[in-house]
């Protein structure tokens, strides 16, 4: 029997824009930061030269890195504020890894970006093997005061895609990390995941999904794999190797994979920003709106939504 499941704002997913409006009565922004963390797979740790996909620390665009925390977070705000009216924001701390150093170094840049009254959540991304201990500690102490989201990066169960990829964490290392993030009560899980990786099947991309869900995440984040200029992955793509998503074929991975999800997880997102004069493929990824728009049409022409399928 078809399970149905609507979001209070009339959607067929339970998107992260309307679990925010029903938590704080008004549509609350995330201000994407910098905060001039490295990252192992860059530093020479375990890689250099960073995933082959990522482009300085797969810094969002409209960063300024070269400002203070609290200059980018003044600034995002001001931009959001002109442009939207926004007026409550979510610090982001989403360029490179944002849990790799010293807990008296993560807790002096987190509480850098909270002290602002009109700053109501903390998102972190990280990768799965620099959560310390002392990290989880600190987010959760975070979590007690403010709606705190930790984002990790696991992007394929396959450990031979992200050997790949260079990427040098395995799936053994993302569940155990995930397992210890989840005794903090106070901290909500999202986990990052890129469809279209290099050699990966649908069949693939489907275990992955299949094994996520099953575990005890609260948010997942979606988004094909950009072609970026002057990474390793351009440089792949010169060379001829490149498969790159169609846009319906997208938009059909995604509904199947949207039935699977089970309605309690919040999706953070299903598509990717990149900036424009930087991304070579896929050029139809800059036009959200409308790629959003089809999933939305594609679920309500099968009739089905967010968990319809979820086991
Ligand atoms: S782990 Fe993140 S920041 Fe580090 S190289 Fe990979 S994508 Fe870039």
């Amino acid at each position: 029997m078809m399970r149905l499941y609507m979001t209070q704002l009339g959607s067929p997913y339970r998107s992260y824009n309307d679990y925010l409006k029903e938590k704080f009565g008004e549509k609350v922004y995330k201000v994407s930061l910098d905060a001039g963390f490295d990252c192992p797979n860059r530093d020479g740790t375990l890689a250099v030269g960073g995933c082959t996909y990522c482009d300085e620390g797969s810094r969002a665009p409209g960063i300024k890195p070269e400002l203070s925390i609290r200059e980018q977070l003044l600034d995002g705000m001001e931009r959001m504020r002109k442009r939207y009216g926004a007026q409550k924001f979510i610090a982001y701390f989403q360029a490179f890894t944002n849990t790799y150093d010293r807990v008296d170094t993560l807790r002096k840049r987190y509480f850098e970006a909270l002290d602002h009254p009109d700053i109501v959540g903390l998102s972190v991304s990280t990768r799965p093997d620099t959560l310390s201990q002392g990290a989880l500690d600190l987010l959760d102490e975070i979590g007690q005061k403010y709606l705190t989201w930790l984002e990790i990066g696991l992007q394929t169960i396959h450990d031979k895609t992200n050997e790949k990829l260079n990427r040098w964490h395995t799936y053994k290392q993302f569940e155990q990390a995930l397992f210890k993030a989840k005794k903090k009560i106070h901290l909500n899980i999202c986990v990052h995941l890129i469809l279209g990786l290099p050699g990966e099947s649908l069949e693939q991309m489907h275990q992955t999904i299949d094994t996520v869900v099953r575990l005890p995440i609260d948010g997942l984040k979606l988004h094909m794999l950009h072609v970026i200029k002057n990474t390793k992955r351009y440089e792949e793509c010169l060379k001829g190797d490149v498969p790159i998503f169609e846009e319906d074929k997208y938009v059909q991975l995604i509904c199947d994979i949207l039935e699977k999800i089970p309605s309690r997880v919040i999706i953070h997102r299903l598509t990717g920003d990149a900036a424009p004069d930087k991304l070579i493929a896929p050029r139809w990824a800059l036009e959200k709106g409308r790629v959003l728009h089809k999933i939305k049409q594609e679920l309500l022409r099968r009739r089905t939504v967010q968990g319809t399928k979820a086991t």
